[in-house]
């Protein structure tokens, strides 16, 4: 080779090479800006560099002159694009055509054909960097140079054998391993740079990822194969209340999970690390500093190393505590609705059970009683039937409502000074006589009081407490058969406080022990002991009572041995409650020369009234509507009304009104038999002077007519 071919690949390859660094410089490392004025730019810069090529040949033959602006051109083709190449080549174009000579027209065909088989390996090609790229690049400089070596028959006929004898060789090796060497240069300055930005973009993801981690109030945590903890966020630090310090590098099974659980999650977390999916979605507790529990759900992914060898877990939780309280709040409410629902029914069917037979027993008998030939012994006898199942029905009356009261915290005290001796002394002789009793005489009812110098006083709802009592005492001889049923009361100081503790007790049939909470509630009966008269409502007012007394109501049992029930109630209940001064004994009314207007639609109710008057000495007027009661009013006011609320026509609260209206002053009584919620001080409201439920005890009719009576209106 002599030396101007030396010389001009030297410069050739210097230029080549500077051309790839502007390819380095300003085309790959600008890829994402690629305006047209830098295309246009860039184009300018290759022209430029295919003619300084042009500039710097060398002579192959006489008159003709060689460089190596194929390869660039073709390159450029490859590498640039449409507009650069375009420019370049157009540039190229005019230099060498303005150079003339005898190879202009194989120069010019040279530059377009270069320049264009580069442009069509781009497009057609477009991923020919992926595979084998050293194959694709020679071939690409073969197929430039075969083309070059064609267009020689562009040369004056007596130059083309001659040209095709000197440069075929050198064409067909230098060229194209020019063309691979650039080519292989410009990938690698390429790859380079992509390597260099796929970096940077992974550092930026990452660092997105992390701070998302970070800032989400999602938990997550990454925990190695081993189980120890690699990454933690803050959420977790907040909710479990560690630092930082305290759990980094700690076994999160032994630092986060509760131990009860932990070989569930080790085993679930061995699975995961194992298991084909890769990831996966649980729900464990967490354990928190202080003790206590979250549940939370976790999505957690195995993370693996270029080996593709598991390195550890992420896991992202999500604090679903108060849902899974929620949800549990939920099931146990509808269990408790469920269970309310199934009471009711139970406590229906028992209703119409306790009610049909006393009412079996009022009917028949009402209806014996007037049959001819019975001697007074039997009538007697069918009265006290009738009259003890009118009691019952009352009680069971009573029941309802005291259990509708308490449920609609309408059950206030009446507080007055209570005697101990006294309330236990009369429930005790009540029993004594009682049929429940007179018909298990295999039962002794005993009575056991403190030995005291006086009478113990204590301020409760003398009422209430009997009522309790009575309960009590009236289950103790329903549910034994036999032995001795004790009852009595002590006071004692329990942390400073006096107390009244009364206790019943009986050698029964015991309560089972899976009953011990349930027994307290309404309408709950042991069930198999369904013979027994009674509507489960008793122990559920008596513990409603003691309750609201302030005091506490319990017992101890043993089946088939018998059970002992305890009360306790404070000596003294607080002062915010209604009181009632000492409960002295009322005098009985005379109503000797007073008229009394019974307003009254029901007859029998209006019979039985009067009867109960006439004793009083009063004479009787009767109104079986409002618009009687106003008639007669008008006409002469009576000294004192007897008001049924709940008339026909027109109401006991509409004649109030219009009594008040009409300046008509007098005493009234309301008689209703709605002894639920605000019925008495609807009534007060309304203007009467004082008030009595149905069904009229009378004693507390004479009582109530006392105090009215008595009481200034004026
Ligand atoms: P009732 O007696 O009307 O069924 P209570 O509320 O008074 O309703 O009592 C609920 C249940 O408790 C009774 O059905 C009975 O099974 C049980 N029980 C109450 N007192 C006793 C007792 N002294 N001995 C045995 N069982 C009792």
């Amino acid at each position: 080779m002599d030396r101007s071919i030396t010389l001009g690949l030297i410069q050739n390859t210097a230029i080549l090479l500077a051309f790839s660094m502007i390819y380095d410089y300003s085309w790959v490392q600008g890829r994402e800006s690629k305006t047209l004025f830098k295309k246009f730019l860039t184009g300018f810069i290759i022209g430029s560099i295919a003619i300084i090529l042009m500039l710097t040949p060398w002579k192959q033959v006489t008159g003709l002159v060689f460089d190596t602006r194929s390869v660039l051109l073709s390159l450029a083709g490859l590498f640039f694009g449409f507009i650069p190449t375009l420019i370049a080549v157009i540039m190229a174009l005019i230099y060498r055509f303005a150079l003339g000579g005898s190879g202009v027209w194989m120069g010019i065909s040279v530059i377009i054909s270069s320049g264009a088989i580069g442009l069509l390996w781009r497009k057609y090609r477009p991923s020919w960097r992926e595979g084998k790229y050293i194959t694709e690049l020679a071939v690409l400089g073969i197929l430039v140079h075969l083309t070059m070596l064609s267009l020689t028959i562009l040369l004056p006929s007596d130059k083309i054998i001659e040209t095709l004898r000197n440069i075929t060789i050198p064409i067909l090796t230098i060229y194209p391993t020019g063309t691979v060497l650039l080519g292989i240069l410009m990938v690698r300055q390429l790859s380079n740079w992509e390597n260099k930005k796929a970096a940077e973009k992974l550092i930026e993801s990452e660092r997105r990822f992390s701070e998302m981690l970070k800032n989400t109030p999602l938990f997550s945590v990454i925990i190695d194969t081993n189980g120890n903890i690699t990454f933690c966020n803050e959420p977790i630090l907040k909710v479990t209340g560690y630092t930082l310090e305290e759990v980094a590098g700690k076994n999160a099974f032994e630092i986060l999970i509760p131990e009860e659980t932990v070989n569930a999650v080790r085993d679930a977390f061995g699975y995961i690390l194992h298991g084909k999916t890769g990831h996966y979605n649980y729900e464990t507790e967490m354990l928190v500093k202080d003790g206590s529990k979250l549940t939370v759900s976790w999505f957690a992914t195995v993370l693996r190393d270029e080996n593709n060898v598991a390195s550890g877990v992420a896991c992202i939780g999500e604090n679903i505590t108060t849902r899974k309280q929620a949800e549990a709040e939920l099931l146990n409410a509808r269990f408790i609705a469920e269970e309310s629902d199934k009471l009711k029914s139970i406590f229906l069917a028992n209703m119409s059970h306790e009610i049909r037979t006393p009412m079996n027993a009022i009917m028949g008998f009402s209806g014996l009683i007037g049959e001819p030939g019975l001697n007074e012994k039997e009538k007697n006898h069918y009265i006290n039937i009738i009259r003890n199942s009118g009691d019952r029905l009352l009680q069971i009356i009573n029941d309802i409502i005291d259990v509708s009261k308490l449920e609609a915290k309408q059950l206030s005290l009446n507080l007055s000074e209570c005697n101990a001796d006294e309330i236990f002394t009369n429930s005790v002789e009540t029993f004594r006589k009682s049929e429940l009793l007179l018909k298990k005489p295999g039962i002794k009812l005993l009575l056991n009081l403190p030995h005291n110098d006086e009478d113990i006083k204590f301020i409760s709802d003398y009422h209430r407490f009997q009522q309790v009592l009575d309960n009590l005492l009236s289950n103790a001889i329903k549910y034994s058969d036999s032995g001795n049923i004790e009852t009595g009361y002590s006071i004692r100081t329990e942390e400073g406080n006096k107390i009244v503790e009364g206790y019943v007790k009986d050698a029964g049939i015991g309560i089972p022990e899976d009953m011990n909470k349930l027994i307290f509630e309404r309408f709950r009966q042991v069930e198999e002991r369904r013979f027994h008269e009674g509507a489960g409502l008793g122990l559920s007012i008596s513990k409603g009572i003691i309750d609201l007394m302030g005091g506490e109501i319990w017992f101890t049992s043993e089946l088939n041995k018998g059970t002992t029930f305890y009360f306790k109630v404070p000596y003294l209940i607080p002062e915010n409650e209604q009181r009632i001064p000492v409960k002295t004994q009322t005098p009985i009314p005379d109503l000797k020369g007073k008229t009394v207007l019974i307003a009254e639609d029901d007859y029998n109710s209006f019979y039985y009234i009067r009867l109960l008057l006439e004793e009083l000495n009063a004479s009787i007027l009767h109104a079986e509507n409002g618009n009687v009661v106003m008639r007669l009013v008008r006409h002469k006011v009576p000294d004192l009304i007897l008001l049924d609320i709940n008339m026909p026509v027109m109401s006991g609260f509409d004649c109030m009104e219009e009594m008040n209206a009409s300046g008509i002053r007098t005493k009234v009584i309301a008689q209703t038999a709605y002894a639920m919620l605000d019925e008495k001080e609807r009534c007060i409201n309304a203007g009467c002077n004082g008030y009595i439920a149905k069904p009229i005890k009378k004693s507390e009719l004479y009582e109530i007519i006392y105090r009215v009576i008595n009481q200034d209106i004026s």
